[in-house]
């Protein structure tokens, strides 16, 4: 039904909807700003419900090849280790939830969706930002029969389509970087994706790259934040006085560091469009999602790839883009709620968070693990290749 179509950003959505889309015969092009596609935010985490997407695409080797398969999923008191609640993923997730849970460096996971993409046939255009659109699409290109606004939580297509609902400052940076396993004490950091919570900030550590990696992600408040920019390169000395006094894990980790980057935590509330006639934004653009879930790369990705099957089976574009918007809105909000959320459980907030930080839930050692999985099951178990239209 429809032949091209064109989109703007070659980040985790923009690639996953070129590959989804040029599967099924459409010729994509890709429009990126930078000049080259390099990804500086170390790891992701990708749960069953992004791996079912990326291995129907057909990328499952690929990335096996660079993941590391985390033993459990673990919340910890970031001053004493002691961890509160532990949920087992290692060859459960793949048995509970259908796929494995995996770790990757976000340059490997680029590296293969690129691959696979030009493979597919998709031209990426580089140093290429686009601007605006019009009714017949983006402003500036040749035009195609789709147009798709994946160009991240900074979208102006999205501001352009939602002009009174500005992207926000969350008050909270994060702070990302990556260590060589060798660098550190053997068995330093738990083969886990480990939450250490404290007071109004916390930290992530996982393994990445086969677990030559220990990558962290630290997440501050910060209402006083002036920086504009999205990114920034940190200052190590001032990351350590943050988590200065935490579990000697944390001390030693970010003791070996020798880089850090800066990332602003922006939201936006439930945007009013995310279809202006042939114009459909995707992932960040339309729903950028907090990292307290690490689910916002892995709604990007079934993004696309309902996307596609919606582009494909639909007869006019129309009724296809209808149907995205209509599949995708519940699951994308829902989401975007539950990671807000989880700030105050991170960061002793709140009624849970408060629970947490007095230690009275200690729910590591004593629930069976199909208990412990409850909460991400309808996240995990979610199958965008299995959607009924
Ligand atoms: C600290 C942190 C940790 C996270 N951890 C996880 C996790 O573990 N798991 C998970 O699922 N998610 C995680 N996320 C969320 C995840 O990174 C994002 O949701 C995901 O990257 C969104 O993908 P996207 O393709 O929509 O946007 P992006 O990845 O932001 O890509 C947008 C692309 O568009 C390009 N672009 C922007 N504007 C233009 C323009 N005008 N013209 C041309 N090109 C343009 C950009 O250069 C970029 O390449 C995390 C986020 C943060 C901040």
């Amino acid at each position: 039904m429809i032949r091209t179509a064109n989109i703007v950003g070659a980040g985790i959505g923009g690639l996953t909807a070129a590959i989804a889309l040029a599967q099924r015969g459409v010729h994509v092009r890709v429009f990126e700003q930078a000049p080259e596609l390099l990804e500086v935010g170390a790891g992701i985490q990708l749960s069953p419900n992004a791996m079912k997407v990326l291995i129907a695409l057909g990328l499952g080797e690929a990335l096996h090849e660079v993941a590391f398969e985390p033993n459990s999923a673990v919340i910890k008191n970031g001053h004493s280790g002691k961890a509160y609640v532990s949920v087992p993923l290692k060859g459960i997730a793949s048995r509970v939830f259908g796929a494995p849970y995996y770790h990757i460096h976000r340059a490997d996971l680029q590296a293969v969706l690129q691959n696979k993409a030009l493979e597919a046939g998709v031209e990426i255009a580089l140093n290429a930002r686009v601007e605006s659109y019009d009714e017949a699409g983006f402003s500036c290109v040749e035009r195609a029969d789709l147009s798709v606004g994946a160009d991240g939580v900074g979208s102006v297509l999205s501001a352009q389509m939602n002009p009174d609902q500005p992207v926000q400052f969350t008050g909270q940076i994060a702070w990302r970087g990556a260590v060589p396993t060798a660098h550190l004490p053997t068995g330093l950091v738990p083969p886990d994706a480990t939450v250490w919570s404290g007071s109004g900030k916390h930290i992530v550590t996982y393994y990445v790259r086969g677990g030559d990696l220990v990558n962290f992600v630290a997440v501050e408040e910060k209402s006083n934040w002036a920086d504009t920019s999205w990114t920034s390169q940190g200052d190590l000395s001032d990351l350590q006085n943050v988590f200065d006094g935490w579990h000697s894990t944390i001390t030693m980790l970010l003791a070996a560091s020798t880089q850090v980057n800066i990332w602003a935590l922006y939201d936006k509330p439930e945007l009013k469009k995310w279809v202006d006639g042939s114009v459909a934004l995707l992932g960040d653009a339309g729903h950028p999602t907090l990292p307290f879930m690490a689910q916002g790369a892995a709604m990007a990705i079934e993004d696309a790839y309902i996307l596609a099957q919606c582009v494909a089976v639909k007869s006019t574009l129309n009724e296809a883009l209808r149907t995205y918007e209509i599949l995708r809105k519940p699951r994308t909000k829902m989401l975007q709620s539950k990671a807000r959320k989880n700030a105050d459980l991170f960061h002793s907030r709140g009624s849970f968070g408060g629970l947490l930080s007095k230690a009275k839930l200690n729910v590591a050692r004593c629930l069976p693990s199909k208990l412990a999985m409850f909460p991400f099951n309808d996240i995990y178990k979610y199958d965008a290749t299995k959607i009924d239209f």
